[in-house]
């Protein structure tokens, strides 16, 4: 429709629409993959993450894209888990240890080069998977929630109803693709209307500015603690941020005192909770009432339901905790190979249960106040206490752990390890932490580590963390 806009600006060079859909036809003939067969993508933002991603799409194939900062351990077995059929590498990044067939970044515009501009027409349906995106989670594995074209599809007429993006929208896109919120809150919406995405690999306080003002950006997404670090810059006072329209801003609870900041400057959080799994929005909060309904994360999308069900499975009045619930045509068809985790979590009439803990007050706008799932997130990355714990367990000193979060005010929560050692064994924290390096990837590595004589437990000996919460929570 718009072949000669701009579509991707990627350091400092653009590229058009009719370029993008060129090499797009011409990676997905010369991937050498078929329909529901695993692509997976290791990489910063960059155009050949786009591409991959569209290119798989076109081919009914399912795009895997991986955590640049998990380690190769990691990393092998989400690869392993996934099968996938190849793992294209994007700039920087080394594929030794991986398993499967790789496209280096050097090697990728000779693939594209072999490949064919010529359109590809392969039977492609809404319910096809055309993503799978890994979460850790409760019980310590990685697992990847997968995504059909239906459900991005449905989350992105969500967010539209929402949020009149425009045809001329500039979308800054640096929190990573590799995370639903970037990939199907920004990239998604942007493109579908023919705007422009600048794609930058990684959050810069300094790049942000300089690109805001250089490139008029209007869009932009963050997590709470990205716009965190903006406001604590020097530079936020003589910023031009004028060209601003939305902010979306998610995955975490957003401070209160975070919005009166960006209001101060005559700019307003369009603010969301959703997850992976449903891919990813369930609750908006609109720019008109985000700040007499601050510190709620708004009411359910347009297209979706969200319900909040008590401890004894009946729905919680407002001002009662609940847990919160989600349906809708966004909804995940279930984790990729793990039949029981799906069946934990979805009902047969399609219900997801997220693990969070949301109440509601009489106008129904939703405050997320706690995780079922003892999860810490931390800069927008999920870090589960059960993966980090069971590292933890695999060094000889190590009698008992828990890790829980605590309070950050950069990060929003980091995690803090209570470790109990065996008798007699001497060893030092920052044994501890090393132990942990390279088999964990940085962000899930406890900012604190202290030695306790015991754990609270319950009767059937079961860590209590509440308890710990209330000690050493802070
Ligand atoms: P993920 O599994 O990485 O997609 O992260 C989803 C989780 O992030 C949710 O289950 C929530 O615990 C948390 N989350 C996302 N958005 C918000 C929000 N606006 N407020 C509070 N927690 C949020
Ligand atoms: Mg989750």
């Amino acid at each position: 429709m718009t072949p000669d806009r701009v579509a991707l600006t990627y350091r400092g060079r653009d590229h058009t629409y009719r370029e993008l859909r060129e090499r797009t036809y011409r990676l997905a003939s010369a991937l050498g993959v078929g329909r529901g067969e695993r692509v997976a993508y290791l990489g910063a933002n960059q155009p050949s993450m786009v591409e991959t991603f569209f290119a798989a799409g076109l081919l009914g194939a399912v795009f895997v894209p991986l955590n640049t900062r998990l380690t190769a351990q990691e990393l092998r077995f989400i690869l392993e888990d996934a099968q996938a059929e190849v793992v294209l590498l994007g700039e920087g990044q080394s594929g030794e240890g991986l398993p499967g067939r790789h496209v280096p970044a050097a090697a990728y515009e000779e693939l594209l080069a072999s490949g064919s501009p010529e359109p590809i027409d392969k039977p492609v349906s809404q319910d096809d998977v055309c993503l799978i995106m890994y979460t850790s989670g409760t019980t310590g594995r990685p697992k990847g929630a997968m995504l059909t074209h239906a459900n991005l599809t449905w989350n992105t007429v969500n967010l539209l109803v929402d949020v009149p993006f425009a045809h001329d929208e500039v979308t800054l896109i640096s929190a990573p693709l590799f995370h639903i919120a970037a990939l199907a809150q920004t990239l998604v919406p942007t493109v579908l209307k023919g705007g422009r995405a600048v794609l930058e690999p990684s959050f810069d306080v300094a790049r942000t500015f300089d690109l805001v003002e250089a490139e008029r950006v209007t869009v932009m997404f963050g997590v709470p603690s990205m716009f965190g670090f903006l406001a604590r810059s020097p530079r936020w006072a003589e910023a031009d941020l004028s060209s601003l329209r939305h902010l979306l801003c998610g995955g975490a609870p957003v401070p209160e005192p975070l919005i009166r900041i960006y209001q101060d400057r005559g700019l307003t959080f369009l603010q969301g909770y959703g997850m992976t799994e449903t891919a990813p929005g369930a609750l908006f909060l609109g720019a008109e009432r985000s700040v007499d309904k601050a510190g709620s994360a708004g009411v359910p999308c347009f297209f979706s339901d969200v319900r909040l069900v008590g401890r004894d499975g009946s729905p919680a009045r407002p001002g009662e905790p609940g847990e919160v619930y989600v349906q809708g045509p966004n909804v995940m068809p279930g984790y990729w190979r793990r039949p029981e985790e799906s069946a934990r979590v979805l009902s047969p009439d399609g219900w997801f249960r997220s693990g969070d803990v949301g109440i509601a007050d009489e106008d129904g706008y939703v405050r997320i106040s706690d995780r079922l799932n003892d999860v810490i997130i931390s800069g927008g990355e999920n870090v589960y206490p059960a993966e980090v714990e069971s590292a933890l367990y695999e060094h000889v000193a190590v009698a008992e752990c828990a890790v829980i979060g605590v309070p950050d005010d950069k990060w929003g929560e980091v995690g803090k390890a209570l470790v109990v050692l065996r008798s007699g064994v001497q060893v030092g924290t920052d044994e501890l932490l090393t132990h942990l390096d390279g088999r964990l990837a940085r962000f899930k590595i406890p900012k604190f580590l202290e030695f306790i004589p015991e754990l609270p437990k319950n009767a059937a000996g079961k860590i209590l963390k509440a308890p710990l919460r209330h000690l050493y929570g802070s």
